[in-house]
């Protein structure tokens, strides 16, 4: 099906408890949004799956957390105090704000899109991105810091802590998650733009002669990793190199990965080949020694970096639509979440078939105790079972367990799969490894068509 639309998605992740609008009870605030009991989930999800492939399963990356806050000279020497800014234009009479780049044309000459008013848009004007705080009691000039807007600096100034510490060689790579802050001009798309998100970079230290083979790669990867690894259909995705007058100020070349969003093509994460622009930055600003022994060269060189960036939030948001789906199910529309059974927030559900009988309830409660220890679970009985079944079809729980009143006799269950809507019927006390081994991929569903359906 075409991509669903970012208001019915928007409405599933609010009624299903994904995302709710930020401050919602006092009317909202713009470009900030909460994340409810399965948005934290899927969140959760996706930055282990990251972390599984850029640090635990290699040798040459290290992880970091560093302070969202630092000192601010650190952003003075990046060139985010002078750079880091969007071109806007204003309109006169409707008191809106673009960015020029979203604009159709030179703002003397268009209209403006929001009232439609001619030679109302203002030139285009500076906008620092970077949201100020003052650090200790007094509001002065000397107190003022940032809140960071990318977590890459935090990695810059930890470079020679760390290839100290974990006694690193060229190339390696330094990785983080964490938040960051962009007072963006036009926040939106639901949590496509934010004005607080979480950031995954990694900064991969090179020779500079190798430069061009390991941007080469990352790109690469990175593609790799979100079709492979989070199961995005490859069809939605494609690579944009970014055109000489696009590029950041520290960037020399980079590559968007992109999807098709509802709102069309847009980025979803970029590859940024940084140069040695920021580490000779700080090493100047700084006084300090930021070079490595380069063993190609036999010299001491201030390494390249190469950076895969991204946001966890877009990254939701794109597991979102490309999981979505709809089908007809006996005459009846059914919502359902085709998403990997690593990135579901819930991995299994076990509902009793019949909700007033206590030795029915009391063997799923206890399966889901049991469940519980080996993957997220829940327990249900709220509702019909085919209520059941389309309320967890709709946050993507890849299982469901059926307790049955031939349980009692059989000692077995129903496992249900998401999908295909068939099952396997599993004895009770092989349940919690078998769903272990699904939820893991370890082994292959060999479900059959139900012989009656409550679907
Ligand atoms: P854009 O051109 O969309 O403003 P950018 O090129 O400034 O993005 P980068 O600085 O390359 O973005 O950030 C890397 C990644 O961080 C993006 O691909 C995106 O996934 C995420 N990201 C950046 N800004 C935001 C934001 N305001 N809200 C949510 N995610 C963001």
């Amino acid at each position: 099906m075409p991509a669903p639309s970012l208001d019915v998605l928007a409405s599933l992740a609010k009624r299903r408890g994904f995302v709710f609008g930020g401050s919602e009870i006092y009317g909202g605030i713009q470009g900030f949004w909460d994340y409810g009991p399965l948005g934290v989930e899927l969140r959760n999800n996706i930055k282990s799956a990251w972390w599984r492939s850029m640090v635990r399963l290699r040798d040459d990356i290290d992880g970091l957390d560093a302070a969202i806050i630092m000192n601010p000279r650190v952003w003075e020497a990046s060139g985010h105090v002078a750079g880091f800014s969007d071109p806007m234009v204003d309109c006169r009479n409707c008191k809106h704000r673009f960015r020029e780049s979203d604009l159709k044309g030179p703002p003397s000459e268009i209209a403006c899109p929001d009232c439609g008013q001619r030679g109302t848009l203002t030139e285009a004007r500076q906008f620092n991105l970077m949201f100020k705080t003052h650090v200790g009691p007094v509001e002065e000039d000397a107190s003022l810091a940032y809140l960071r807007p990318e977590t890459a600096q935090g990695i810059f100034v930890n470079f020679a802590n760390v290839a100290t510490s974990m006694r690193r060689k060229l190339p390696f790579g330094i990785a983080q998650i964490g938040k960051s802050f962009r007072n963006e001009i036009t926040p939106g798309n639901f949590i496509f733009r934010l004005r607080e998100f979480e950031a995954m970079e990694m900064e991969y230290f090179v020779p500079p002669a190798d430069e061009d083979r390991w941007f080469a790669y990352w790109v690469e990867e990175r593609l790799r990793w979100w079709t492979d690894e989070i199961g995005i259909n490859r069809e939605r995705l494609r690579l944009r190199p970014h055109d000489a007058d696009e590029l950041s100020h520290y960037s020399r070349q980079t590559t968007d990965i992109e999807y098709e969003f509802p709102m069309g093509w847009s980025e979803l994460e970029g590859v940024a080949d940084r140069t040695n622009f920021d580490l000779t930055a700080h090493g100047a600003a700084s006084g300090k020694n930021l070079t490595v022994f380069d063993e190609t060269d036999g010299e001491h060189v201030v390494p390249y970096v190469i950076e895969p960036a991204m946001g966890v939030d877009r990254a939701a948001l794109t597991v979102l639509v490309d999981g979505y789906d709809e089908e007809e199910v006996a005459g009846e529309k059914r919502v359902v979440l085709r998403i990997r059974p690593s990135l579901a927030p819930v991995k299994v559900a076990v509902l009793p078939l019949l909700r007033n009988r206590p030795e029915l309830v009391d063997i799923a409660r206890r399966l889901t105790t049991d469940l519980k220890q080996e993957v997220a679970a829940m327990y249900d009985d709220t509702a019909s079972i085919g209520k059941l079944y389309r309320r967890q079809d709709e946050i993507g729980t890849p299982f469901c367990v059926t307790v049955d009143v031939e349980s009692l006799t059989d000692g077995a269950a129903t496992i249900r799969e998401r999908d295909s809507m068939t099952q396997e019927r599993v004895s009770i006390p092989a349940i919690s490894e078998r769903i272990a081994e699904l939820v893991a991929g370890r082994s292959a569903w060999a479900g059959k068509a139900a012989a009656s359906s409550a679907e």
